[in-house]
C-alpha cells in the first residue's frame, strides 16, 4: 500500500557540504536486539504534524526512556520546535531542531517521493517558515479535495471532521484516516488507506510536487543539514544519490526503526561510499504505532549528532 504520510515530509551558505571522516561507530555489544531504548532518536513526530503526543509529552517520554538526544522532525512544519526545546531544558535532554519535508525527484523514469530531514535548521528563519506555510496551505487544499472525493463516494465527511483532529499542526492523510475511523466508515487506519486514501485508491489525491533539490537548498539556506529519510523506500537509490549529493545532500538515514541489521549495514556502506552522515531514528508517531517505531528503538551512534552539528556549524548544546 501507499505509505501514509508516514504511518506508514532553509542562511548561511551554499558551499559544498562539509565532508567528514568515515564514521567508526558500531552498535555496542548487548544493545542490539533487545527492547531497551538507546540514547539517540533523530526522527520523531508530534501533534504538530501526524504524531499523537504533544511536543512536551514527546520530550518527557524520551527523557523517561533514558534518551539523551531527540530530534523533533514534524512534517513540513517547525511549529513544535520552540515547545520541544523548552521542554528539553525542563527534562534535561538535548533537542535537535528538525523538520521532515516531502519532495519529489523526477527523472526520465518517473517520480520518486523523497522525504528529506533537515537538522539544525534555524527555526526562526523567515524564508523557511514562509515556504513551509505554503506547504501547509497545499496540504490543507489536498485534504479538502480528498474529502470531496470521499463525498462523491457517498461518505459523509467534512473538512472540519479532519481539522478537529489536527490542532495547530499540519494536516496529513493519517488525520483523514482517523476521521474515517471515528465516523465508523473503516475499522482502522490501514483499512482507510487500503480502501480510500492510498495511492491507486479511489479518494487518492497526489501531493503537489516540490523538487528535492529545492528542498535541499531550503534546508541549507536555513543553516541545516539535509538528510534522506528511510531510503529503502526508493528505487534507483544510486541514481538519486548521484544527483542529490552534488546538490548538497549531507546525510542518509541508516539506522531506521523498521530496518533489519543487514539493511542497516548495506545502507552504512552506501553512506560511507558517498561520504554522507549516517543518521537514524524510529520515525515515532506515538505509542503502539508500529513494530520498530518506539522511541529510541534503533541504535543511533552519538557521533551522528556530532557530525550533524559540525556540518551545520553549531556549537555543542549546553542543555544537558
Ligand atoms: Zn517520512
Ligand atoms: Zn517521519
Amino acid at each position: 500500500m501507499d505509505k501514509p504520510d508516514d504511518p506508514t515530509a532553509w542562511s548561511v551558505t551554499d558551499a559544498t557540504p562539509s565532508r567528514h571522516d568515515p564514521q567508526s561507530s558500531t552498535e555496542p555489544p548487548g544493545r542490539s536486539g533487545g527492547d531497551a531504548p538507546h540514547l539517540v532518536d533523530l526522527h520523531t513526530h508530534s501533534t504538530q504534524s501526524d504524531g499523537t503526543l504533544t511536543p512536551t509529552a514527546l520530550v518527557r517520554a524520551a527523557a523517561e526512556r533514558g534518551l539523551q538526544v531527540l530530534s523533533l522532525t514534524d512534517h513540513d512544519t517547525l511549529s513544535g520546535i520552540a515547545e520541544a526545546t523548552a521542554a528539553a531544558q525542563l527534562f534535561g535532554i538535548e533537542v535537535v531542531p528538525g523538520v521532515e519535508m516531502s519532495s519529489s525527484a523526477s527523472d526520465g523514469n518517473g517520480n520518486s517521493s523523497v522525504h528529506l530531514l533537515g537538522y539544525y535548521v534555524d527555526y526562526d528563519n523567515v524564508d523557511l517558515r514562509t515556504e513551509l506555510a505554503a506547504f501547509a496551505l497545499a496540504r490543507q487544499t489536498r485534504m479538502e479535495r480528498i474529502t470531496e472525493k470521499l463525498n462523491d463516494l457517498g461518505l459523509q465527511i467534512l473538512p472540519d471532521d479532519v481539522l478537529k483532529l489536527v490542532g495547530s499542526g499540519t494536516v496529513g492523510r493519517p488525520h483523514i484516516a482517523r476521521a474515517l475511523v471515528n465516523l465508523e466508515y473503516v475499522s482502522d487506519l490501514r483499512e482507510a488507506f487500503d480502501r480510500y486514501l492510498g495511492r491507486g485508491a479511489p479518494a487518492f489525491v497526489p501531493r503537489p510536487k516540490v523538487e528535492t533539490e529545492r528542498c535541499i537548498q531550503m534546508i541549507r539556506r536555513a543553516g541545516g543539514v539535509a538528510v534522506m529519510a528511510h531510503p529503502r523506500d526508493l528505487e534507483r537509490l544510486d541514481d538519486l544519490l548521484d544527483r542529490l549529493v552534488p546538490a548538497g545532500l549531507g546525510g542518509i538515514e541508516v539506522y531506521y526503526g523498521e530496518y533489519d541489521d543487514p539493511t542497516r549495514q548495506e545502507l552504512r556502506r552506501i553512506a560511507d561510499r558517498w561520504e554522507l552522515i549516517a543518521t537514524g531514528g524510529s520515525d515515532y508517531h506515538g505509542p503502539n504505532f508500529k513494530m520498530g517505531r518506539e522511541l529510541g528503538s534503533p541504535f543511533v551512534p552519538l557521533d551522528s549528532v556530532e557530525h550533524l552539528r559540525s556540518a551545520a556549524n553549531r556549537p555543542a548544546s549546553t542543555s544537558c
